[in-house]
C-alpha cells in the first residue's frame, strides 16, 4: 500500500492499476460468460480405420484407445458417438489385398464402401466423410500411381482419384477428402462426381499437408507406410508457409469446398494464415496421430492430466481458427464437455 509519500513510479503503478483483467476471471460463471472460443461435440470429426472381416477389432499399439474395426463393429460404435454429441467420422480403409495400382481403393464393394453403405442405413443423420488416397491400397505404399523410378505420376493418378471419389459418393458418402497432395486432385474430384450426378458431394481437401514425422502412428493404424522413400516429392514442407496460402489458393479455385491443414499442432500460425486469408470457407485442422500418441503416452505415465490437456489442446486449435477438427480424441473429449455442460 501507498505511504504518505509516493514516488512518481508508485503513482504510474497505481494508475495501471485501474485496468485489472483478473476482474473477469474472478468466477467461473464470469469466466464463461468471456469465454471467446467455444469447443463442442459437433466441432470434432472422429477417423476410423475400417478392416474387412467380421468381429475385427485390433488395438493400434502406437495410439492407446484406437482400434481398427470391421464393419459389423462400426455402426455400434458410430451410435455411441452420436449419442455424444458427434456429428462427423472420416472413414480410411485396410483393404484385403494390395496391388501397384490400388484398385480395391476404388472397388464397389471395397471396404470403405461398404462401411458407407452401412453408416448411412444405421446412422443416416451422421455425416460420412472419407479419405480418398490410394496409400492405403496400393503395395508400395504411395499415394499415387508410380513412374520406373518411383515418382509418384501426377495426372495418371488423378483419374484413379476421380475413380474413388466417385464409388464413394455412389455409395452414399457426404463429404470426399483427398489427402495426396496431389497437383489438380480438387478439381478432378469435382468433374468426377459431377460428371456422375453427384453435385451433392462436397470436397473437404487436404489443402495443406505438411511431410511430418507426426503420422507415424497413423501408418501403423492405416498400414500405410511407403515401401521405400517418403513423401517429400507431394507433401509440403514444413518450412515453409506462404506455399501453404498456394495450396489453399489452388484449391479454393478448383471448387473445394472446405479446406484442412495437416497436422494441427506444430502449424496453428498456417490454420491462422488459411483462416485470415480464406475467412469464407469452412477450415478442419487434423490433430494428427503423432500429436495423440505424445499425450497418450505422457498420460499413461501420469506426466500429464489428460483430459485437461485434450482440452486445452483442442480449444487451442479452434483458437487458432480451425471450425473443425480431425481428432482421435473425439470421443473422450465429447463426453467430457458433456459433463461440463
Ligand atoms: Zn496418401
Amino acid at each position: 500500500m501507498t505511504g504518505l509519500h509516493v514516488d512518481p513510479l508508485d503513482a504510474l503503478r497505481l494508475s495501471a492499476g485501474s485496468q485489472r483483467p483478473r476482474r473477469l476471471r474472478r468466477t467461473a460463471a464470469l469466466r464463461d460468460l468471456v469465454r471467446e472460443t467455444t469447443l463442442a461435440p459437433d466441432d470434432l470429426v472422429s477417423p476410423f480405420f475400417v478392416v474387412p472381416g467380421h468381429g475385427m477389432r485390433n488395438q493400434v499399439s502406437s495410439m492407446p484407445g484406437v482400434s481398427q474395426l470391421s464393419v459389423d463393429l462400426l455402426s455400434d460404435e458410430v451410435r455411441e458417438l452420436e449419442s455424444l454429441g458427434i456429428k462427423a467420422v472420416l472413414l480410411f480403409g485396410i483393404p484385403s489385398a494390395k496391388d501397384p495400382l490400388g484398385v480395391e481403393s476404388y472397388a464397389e464393394d471395397g471396404v470403405v464402401q461398404q462401411a458407407i453403405r452401412v453408416l448411412k442405413d444405421a446412422t443416416p443423420e451422421l455425416v460420412v466423410m472419407t479419405d480418398v488416397c490410394m496409400c492405403e491400397y496400393t503395395d508400395h505404399g504411395h499415394c499415387g500411381l508410380l513412374d520406373a523410378d518411383g515418382y509418384v505420376l501426377n495426372d495418371e493418378t488423378l483419374e484413379v482419384l476421380g475413380r474413388i471419389a466417385v464409388s464413394h459418393g455412389e455409395a452414399g458418402a457426404d463429404v470426399v477428402s483427398p489427402s495426396g497432395m496431389i497437383d489438380g486432385m480438387v478439381g478432378a474430384i469435382r468433374a468426377a462426381l459431377d460428371a456422375e450426378g453427384l453435385e451433392r458431394v462436397a470436397v473437404l481437401s487436404y489443402a495443406v499437408k505438411y511431410a511430418s514425422a507426426f503420422y507415424g502412428p497413423f501408418r501403423d493404424a492405416a498400414e500405410g507406410a511407403p515401401a521405400f522413400g517418403d513423401r517429400r516429392s507431394h507433401q509440403m514442407d514444413p518450412a515453409n508457409a506462404r506455399e501453404a496460402l498456394r495450396e489453399a489458393s489452388l484449391d479454393v479455385d478448383q471448387g473445394a469446398d472446405a479446406l484442412m491443414v495437416k497436422p494441427a499442432l506444430g502449424y496453428l500460425d498456417i490454420v491462422r494464415a488459411v483462416r485470415e486469408r480464406f475467412p469464407e470457407l469452412p477450415l478442419a485442422a487434423y490433430n494428427v496421430s503423432g500429436e495423440y500418441a505424445m499425450v497418450k503416452a505422457a498420460a499413461a505415465n501420469g506426466w500429464l492430466d489428460e483430459r485437461a490437456v485434450v482440452l486445452e489442446v483442442l480449444t487451442g486449435i479452434r483458437r487458432a481458427g480451425a471450425d473443425l477438427i480431425v481428432t482421435y480424441h473425439a470421443k473422450d473429449a465429447a463426453a467430457w464437455l458433456q459433463e461440463h455442460s
